[in-house]
């Protein structure tokens, strides 16, 4: 591109941001959560933990003993590595989603966002396409867009990705001359669908993607969160550890705001993301991941994730119940077997496309469907969280969506 071009591409105010730069829109979401904070707001939008989830005494004891044990150690630059033992406390989380892995395949990150960010970094070039769910993880979209990659929604149902649909669009792509990097998922408990991909799907998605060299990104957040532990799927790096690389994080089942999270994969590949991330952070703060060994090492990880994942679960069905109660005829839901999110698909209702600012109309903050497609398609959906909101307030918010709709 010559320079003239360059120049047009830029406003006049920024002359000096690099291209990638015109990719790093405001998320809808994070507007979202400022208007949440507006009195009388009943916020259904965000994808937090509830506080009552976060065990902040027992993490006041252990930083205490940690700094009383370890000293200046741990207020000192760590490895890139990560510290010692947390890569063997991640390999016996994993192993609960089947997967059988060695330690030297853990890279630890601040967060799964950040595992999210390395790993397009690490195989992305500008033009280049991932294929993601429809609709898809709102962060990963402000990720993807960063690294100028294309992103291709293949729509998800109640069993979510259908792998065979996901092969026709990387043979599309290919035909017409792309290359795709990755297919990236959610698939426990999906952000912002709350669907979870089956098994048969689970075999037969990394197949069809092994067998036409494309990796898989599975983000798993919310994997140790479903309702019924009896049923854990297993995970689909527990079922192609060559070809899958696998996003994991405290946030959700420990503390988000510690900022702790995982990357698992092939030996040389985590070696790379550990060279990419040490560019960016040095390394996660070493007194958060000393907390989250600690915590998950700890007799108290359990029980607590048992009560926290009861609590979910009651505000789903409470959710549920409000959403039978006060939705027009022609609605539809997910029905989430464990995590945050439930999505509606509003199906015959014509609103005026500004769903969040008629939301916020009614007092009720939740996620327009738009924001989580890479297009910022108008849709007649959106997006419902239940896990941080009491469930008087579940009723009354869903209450008040009722109302828009019907308004
Ligand atoms: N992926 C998904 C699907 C998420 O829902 C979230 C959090 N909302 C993240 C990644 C980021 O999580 P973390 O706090 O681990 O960075």
């Amino acid at each position: 591109m010559t320079g003239g071009a360059a120049a047009t591409r830029r406003t006049d105010a920024v002359p000096l941001f690099a291209h990638r730069a015109e990719e790093f829109r405001p998320s809808p979401v994070r507007a979202v959560f400022e208007i949440a904070l507006q009195p009388g707001m009943i916020s259904l939008a965000g994808g937090n933990p509830d506080m009552s989830a976060l065990p902040h005494e027992v993490v006041a004891d252990m930083a205490a003993r940690i700094l009383a044990e370890r000293g200046p150690e741990v207020l000192q630059y760590g490895s890139g590595a990560g510290i010692g033992r947390l890569p063997e406390l991640i390999v016996e989380l994993m192993g609960l989603e089947g997967a059988e892995i060695a330690p030297d395949r853990i890279q630890i990150t601040a967060g799964s966002q950040a595992g999210l960010d390395l790993v397009t970094k690490l195989y992305c070039d500008p033009g280049d396409v991932v294929v993601a769910e429809g609709p898809t993880y709102v962060g990963a979209l402000g990720v993807f867009g960063s690294y100028e990659v294309d992103v291709e929604h293949v729509d998800v149902d109640d069993d979510g990705l259908d792998p065979e649909a996901v092969a026709e669009r990387i043979d599309g792509l290919r035909a017409a001359g792309r290359t795709v990097k990755f297919v990236y998922t959610v698939p426990n408990f999906s952000n912002p669908t709350g669907v979870t991909t089956s098994e048969e799907r689970r075999r037969r998605l990394v197949d069809v993607c092994a067998e036409r060299g494309v990796l898989v990104l599975e983000d798993d957040p919310y994997g140790l969160l479903g309702f019924d532990r009896a049923h854990r799927l297993p995970s689909l790096y527990s079922l192609a550890p060559d070809t899958v690389i696998h996003l994991g994080s405290f946030s959700k089942i420990f503390s988000p705001g510690l900022r702790v999270g995982w990357i698992a994969a092939p030996p040389a590949v985590r070696a790379r993301l550990q060279i990419a991330a040490e560019a960016v952070t040095i390394h996660p703060s070493v007194l958060s991941q000393e907390l989250a060994a600690a915590y998950v090492g700890s007799e108290h990880w359990r029980p607590s994730l048992d009560r926290a994942v009861a609590l979910y679960r009651s505000r789903c069905a409470a959710m549920m119940e409000a959403l039978e109660t006060h939705m027009p005829q022609g609605v539809r839901w997910t029905r989430p077997a464990g995590g945050f999110f439930t999505w509606l698909d509003l199906g015959p209702w014509t609103g005026d496309g500004d769903l969040l600012r008629r939301a916020v109309d009614h007092g009720v903050v939740l996620v327009p469907g738009g924001a989580c497609y890479a297009d910022g398609r108008a849709t007649t959906s959106l997006g419902l969280a239940y896990s941080a909101t009491p469930e008087a307030e579940i009723a009354e918010g869903v209450r008040r969506v009722g109302e828009m709709l019907r308004g």
